[in-house]
């Protein structure tokens, strides 16, 4: 029997998680910081990457990693107040990470690294996309967008 090396144990038990979520009133661009600069130091010490979008009005985030530590945070995430109507679209296990530059990458540009997904930046509705195009889109931005 061949040992597994390394890496396969590391992907072993990986899950990508997307789910969508509408800002509450007010949310501003510094509130959106304050999230970000504490996930990205929450999200290391978990072994968690992956991307947020924001566009005004919706989120929509890629999470992927070891299956509890990410499980755990999408509760603690669901129940936070600076947002609300969170949908959990893709809870799939994976091999790889898309995102493994960044314990949370941001844009606010979905439709430029979006390509053929069928939104304008302005009317970006995430709950009206289909699973298959989310993935495509976040595969797309983990090629394109540059880490913050
Ligand atoms: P602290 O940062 O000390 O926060 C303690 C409590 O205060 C938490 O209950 C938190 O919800 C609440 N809180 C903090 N700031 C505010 C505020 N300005 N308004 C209202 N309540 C506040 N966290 C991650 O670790 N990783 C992620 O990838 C991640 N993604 C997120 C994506 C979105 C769209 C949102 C809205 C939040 C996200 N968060 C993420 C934040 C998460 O919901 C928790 O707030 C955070 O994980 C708590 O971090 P902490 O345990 O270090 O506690």
């Amino acid at each position: 029997m061949i040992a597994p090396t390394p890496s396969a144990l590391d992907a072993t038990g990986l899950l990508r998680l997307v789910y969508a979520s509408t800002c509450v009133c007010g949310i501003a661009e510094r509130d959106v910081r304050d999230i970000l600069a504490r996930s990205k130091e929450n999200n290391f010490v978990l072994g968690i990457t992956g991307m947020l979008c924001w566009s005004g009005e919706f989120f929509l985030q890629c999470l992927e990693g070891p299956r509890r530590p990410v499980t755990r945070l999408f509760s603690k995430i669901a129940s936070d107040p600076r947002h609300a109507d969170v949908e959990l679209i893709i809870a799939a296990p994976t091999q790889v990470r898309w995102f493994d530059r960044w314990a949370m990458g941001f844009t606010r540009d979905m439709m430029s690294h979006g390509g053929d997904v069928r939104a304008t930046n302005a009317a970006f509705n995430p709950y009206a996309l289909q699973a298959s195009d989310l993935l495509e889109l976040f595969e797309r931005l983990s090629q394109s967008a540059q880490p913050m």
